[in-house]
């Protein structure tokens, strides 16, 4: 076989470097906050944030959870997984009875999942969030976060919105970092617009119960409002018709 002369080799390189280049700028983080397909905060001066629960609901932590944000008047977004929402119809209803947002975290919380079982995941949960609050939810966290352009085509080819978080506020509750450190990472973070991570379910949610003891109050007393992710999706909508 020949080898590619140089000429062949730079057409070749700048080919790439081009597709390269293309690839970061049109399909990277701010690509998809223009196209609002993907969202992990707003910017904004007012202080309210979003507090985002993955994973439930759980019947332990969850009602525990939900008593302490009735205390402080918060309301949270909760991503629950299909198969857990369905053993507990009545956390779900709970939860909207308090003010809080129902969203999606599929069905059955895969790993690893191809756009035809998201498809199929994102709109069992979906329709068992319906049937049993009368709510039709557009939100989605992919599980573990991640994604690529695949689920993101595939999400809002579905009418769903891919929502993220803060990358500055991820709790990492999930691995009981202890109480203290849960806290830390949330007040040392907190700006206004900021997208908060826990988890409700899971595993032992002790910690970020506690945790939720001290955040709350404090971010209450530096004047943060809660609210739910579509109202900080509103508020940004306002902000930009200002
Ligand atoms: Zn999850």
């Amino acid at each position: 076989m020949k080898l590619p002369g140089l000429k062949t080799s730079l057409v070749i390189i700048l080919f790439f470097s081009f597709a390269l280049a293309s690839f970061a700028t049109e399909k990277g983080r701010p690509y998809y906050e223009k196209k609002g397909f993907v969202l992990w905060e707003i910017k904004t001066e007012d202080k309210v944030v979003a507090l985002t629960f993955d994973d439930g609901p759980h019947s332990t932590y969850t009602p525990q959870i939900l008593d302490l944000l009735a205390l402080y008047d918060a309301k949270a977004t909760f991503f629950v997984v299909g198969e857990r929402a369905e053993k507990h119809p009545e956390i779900l209803l709970r939860e909207i009875e308090e003010g809080h947002e129902i969203a999606n975290h599929t069905y059955t919380h895969p790993f690893r999942i191809s756009p035809e079982q998201l498809k199929k995941e994102l709109d069992k949960t979906n329709k068992l969030i319906y049937d049993i609050t009368g709510i039709h939810s557009v939100l989605y966290r992919p599980v573990g976060g991640s994604y690529n352009e695949q689920i993101i085509n595939t999400a809002v080819e579905g009418g769903y919105k891919v929502i993220m978080w803060s990358w500055h506020q991820d709790t990492k509750d999930w691995k009981m970092p202890g109480t203290k450190n849960i806290i830390d990472t949330v007040l040392n973070g907190t700006t206004p617009g900021n997208i908060i991570l826990f988890h409700d379910a899971g595993g032992d949610r002790s910690q970020t119960v506690e945790a939720l003891k001290v955040i709350l109050p404090e971010l209450k007393k530096q004047g943060y409002e809660f609210v739910t992710v579509s109202e900080l999706i509103n508020q940004s909508h306002v902000e930009v018709n200002k």
